[in-house]
């Protein structure tokens, strides 16, 4: 779907297709430098992530694996709970892997500081972690990411896997979601 499609329901276009790409391609080749030779693990959480890893995974020149796992996150509201739950775990083993952490997007961090000393404690080689989006609040919060694509505004934004009550996950770029649609 494309951001025109659903004009009426977006205020402003933060990102579109082609600028995503361009990101992840400057990611992708930082990580086969930096894990030139090396067994990687890619890991993301379903579903926001789906676009990301998609595109990631076919956009490396190296042999990757890729796991998902699903952990409870907004549902229908528009802020974090600061929840998290596994509904469904990882089907690799962690143990002596590098494992790389590929996110959506952060807002308060609690998600991905949850979700690192989880994966932590699993014994992974390295783990280092990937994220398309941040937001304002991000930025205060000490979480470590080693790849990071963009800073957007503290707006409630839809597309490239995220959704809004599972809507809109399937459109091709960022754009915020107009107050009307969930007001
Ligand atoms: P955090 O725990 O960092 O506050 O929130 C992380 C999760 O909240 C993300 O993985 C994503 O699922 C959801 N989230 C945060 N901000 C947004 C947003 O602007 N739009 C959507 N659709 N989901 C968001």
């Amino acid at each position: 779907m494309e951001l025109a499609d659903v004009a009426d329901d977006i205020t402003e276009v933060l990102l579109t297709q082609e600028q995503i790409h361009a990101k992840i391609a400057e990611l992708a080749r930082r990580i086969e430098k930096d894990y030139a030779g090396e067994n990687v693990l890619l890991v993301a959480v379903l579903k926001g992530a789906v676009m990301v890893m998609a595109d990631l995974a076919r956009e490396l020149k190296m042999h990757v694996e890729i796991d998902f796992m699903s952990v409870s996150s907004y549902g229908m509201s528009t802020e974090s709970s600061g929840v998290v739950r596994i509904l469904k775990d990882l089907d690799a083993d962690l143990t002596g892997r590098h494992v790389i952490i590929v996110e959506d997007i952060i807002d308060s961090g609690l998600t991905l500081a949850w979700l690192r000393a989880n994966l932590e404690s699993r014994g992974p080689a390295s783990l280092q972690i990937l994220a398309l989006l941040r937001k304002p609040a991000a930025a205060k919060v000490d979480v470590d990411v080693r790849y990071f694509g963009f800073d957007i505004p503290n707006a409630f934004v839809v597309g490239y896997g995220l959704d809004y009550a599972e809507k809109y996950r399937n459109l091709r770029g960022v754009a915020v979601l107009a107050p009307h649609v969930y007001e």
